[in-house]
């Protein structure tokens, strides 16, 4: 039986913290990306990232349609092109933002095997990568949001995070 996770959402100080880097990869931290990507796939998610689920270091999981992905340490080396794409959230149910992200990366990690994985990213799984990333760095969506976007998004953020205490 793989545990499932409790999804921290908007307004839990964990999502704005940033995660601390993993010295290695052992039982414990596979244990993690296991129930990473249980969670992720129970909720649809097409990414899920471990202070999500209130642990503050840096891992994450993805699956953009191509298998599951387990990430860790992420760095990314270069970055070109740009695109605009509505994101969801799974910390940020019912929320939509438009976001402008780079279309193609050049990414360096470590997998769950402890191996060093250099390699390129494009469309989907560019944007999920970033999406994650930003997640190990407290980033969120909705700061991508324009003033009226914001001001739009208030009333909803606010009743998630009464659901977040
Ligand atoms: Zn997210």
């Amino acid at each position: 039986m793989i545990p499932q996770l409790t999804i921290r959402l908007y307004g839990d100080p964990v999502l704005r913290k940033k995660a601390a880097s993993v010295a290695s990869v052992g039982p414990g931290e596979r244990i993690l990306i296991k129930s990473l990507l249980a969670t992720m796939y129970e909720h649809k998610g097409v990414g899920l990232a471990a202070p999500q689920v209130g642990i503050s270091q840096q891992i994450f999981v993805a699956d953009s349609g191509d298998g599951p992905l387990a990430i860790i340490n992420p760095k990314i080396l270069k970055k070109s092109g740009s695109g605009k794409m509505e994101e969801g959230c799974l910390s940020i149910p019912g929320v939509h933002v438009n976001v402008r992200r780079p279309k193609d990366i050049i990414v360096q990690y470590i997998d769950e095997n402890n191996r060093r994985v250099e390699r390129s990213m494009t469309e989907l799984l560019a944007r999920v990568f970033l999406h994650e990333y930003d997640h190990l760095h407290g980033k969120l969506i909705v700061d991508y949001a324009t003033l009226a976007e914001k001001a739009l998004l208030r009333k909803k953020l606010s009743e998630i995070k009464k659901l977040s205490k």
